[in-house]
């Protein structure tokens, strides 16, 4: 049509419009191949995740991610979501791997796309531009929001304990209680069981004698439930309803022998404040930056000398540490807060000093008392971290090997698998026409109409 009636004036040689749609033509083929050679690499991050293979020192497959490959945490992170989403929506993970939509695009779509919805948004992926993309996802996600909201209020409005009394005078409840209350009761039902029935077990002795040889067996878990709210019921009645502040609400006592402290291996007492026996790496890990009080105990296990209490690490030299280190040390972590390690515990001898300390998470502070992982500092004052093999944990590892053309080798790898990716592979079906948002989703959203 047009063309042809301008040909007669297309000069003969290649002119520089044409070179740049080459060059447009190159730009869009390749990007196809990397569209379709990034579904690859989710598949490979999603089975890398499912079997757990960041699980050696990492927080999550993002930390791994980000820490292996050099992509910041944000962008790790969003590979990670979209590769498990695509698990579950296999005409999007297709239709990228034919780097036939974009991973901008496929990346928007699988913010909202579920299975029974995934056909429909690949169709909006297909017609409209990665623009066009990106205002449908917005508009599903506030319908998605909308209806979440009241399915949220709806929970909440539907709370409710009954309180009523039977007609044998038992009182019977029945209740709804939103999910984060409803942990929160188990878990005090849970701390009043124990009490209860630890104090029966450790005093069933005496009781055999009291009952005259019969022994106090433990009840069925219903009645030690019933057992269990009257002790909740007594408590919050006798310290008055005040659950205090969050730190104190959950916190850790430990009461440790020095000696067990000092190593690992003497006998010696390292019990949580309600029993529990701990580790005594465990113990160190909850010494390495605590409030400290020095017990000296004789021989026969009398007190001598209480000393004062002291933070084991001071608060200056923690503001000291903290603008040195920043964050986490461990490799590829970085969260920007965490507790003073001693390299060499100070159970051991090890000075609290600067170069003694090190910022750790909690996650890692553990990965590297309980966990087997081996931290020290070089001559040089870098830190050295190994797995719990022995090998070395780099900061940043080696790059990895590439061929010598590594586009070539991409096309190559393709075209053996069958796919055919030239320069329109990835066009949209858009003829420029304007988008309505609001009438898009109102035909595409299940949840619209409503
Ligand atoms: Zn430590
Ligand atoms: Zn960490």
């Amino acid at each position: 049509m047009e063309s042809g009636l301008l040909a007669p004036v297309i000069p003969a040689t290649p002119g520089p419009a044409a070179e740049l749609d080459r060059l447009g033509d190159e730009i869009a083929e390749l990007s196809a191949h990397l569209d379709a050679a990034t579904a690859h690499l989710l598949d490979l991050i999603r089975e890398f995740d499912a079997r757990g293979g960041w699980n050696s020192g990492f927080r999550s497959c993002a930390a791994w991610l980000s820490w292996r490959v050099g992509l910041d945490p944000g962008a790790a992170r969003e590979r990670v979501r979209v590769a498990r989403a695509l698990g579950t929506l296999p005409r999007l993970a297709q239709a990228l791997a034919r780097g036939e939509l974009s991973y901008a695009k496929v990346r928007a779509l699988t913010r909202v796309a579920t299975p029974e919805t995934e056909e429909r948004l690949l169709g909006v992926g297909r017609a409209g531009t990665a623009e066009h993309v990106e205002r449908i996802v917005r508009g599903w996600r506030r319908v998605d929001a909308k209806a979440e909201a009241r399915e949220t209020a709806r929970r909440h409005t539907s709370r409710a304990l009954h309180v009523y009394q039977d007609e044998d005078g038992m009182v019977v409840l029945r209740g709804r209680l939103a999910p984060e209350v409803g942990a929160l009761l188990v878990q005090a039902l849970a701390a009043a069981r124990e009490a209860l029935y630890q104090q029966r077990r450790a005093s069933d002795v005496s009781a055999e004698t009291s009952l005259g040889g019969v022994s106090a067996e433990t009840p069925p878990l219903a009645q030690q439930q019933a057992d269990a709210l009257a002790l909740v019921a007594e408590t919050a009645l006798h310290r008055g309803i005040d659950p205090g502040a969050p730190g104190e609400r959950y916190q850790v006592v430990v009461h440790v022998d020095a000696p067990a402290l000092a190593d690992p291996e003497a006998p010696g007492q390292s019990v949580l404040e309600d029993g529990t026996r701990v580790s005594a790496e465990t113990s160190r890990r909850l010494g390495c930056d605590a409030s400290r009080v020095v017990m000296r105990h004789a021989p026969d296990g009398q007190v001598v000398e209480v000393g004062a209490r002291t933070r084991t690490v001071p608060p200056a030299l923690r503001r000291a540490l903290q603008h040195r280190d920043r964050g986490c040390r461990f490799p590829g972590c970085g969260l920007p807060f965490g507790q003073g390690h001693h390299l060499r515990h100070w159970a051991h001898g090890g000075p609290t000093t600067l170069s003694n300390l090190a910022l750790l998470c909690r996650r890692h502070h553990r990965a590297v008392h309980e966990e087997g992982y081996q931290v020290d500092r070089q001559p040089d004052g870098e830190l050295r971290f190994r797995r719990p093999d022995g090998r070395l944990l780099p900061a940043v590892p080696p790059a990895a090997a590439i061929p010598a053309d590594p586009v070539q080798a991409l096309r190559a790898r393709h075209e053996a698998q069958g796919l055919s990716i030239h320069p329109r592979t990835a066009m949209p079906g858009w003829l420029a026409e304007p988008l309505d948002v609001g009438y898009a989703i109102d035909v595409l959203h299940p949840l619209a109409a409503g």
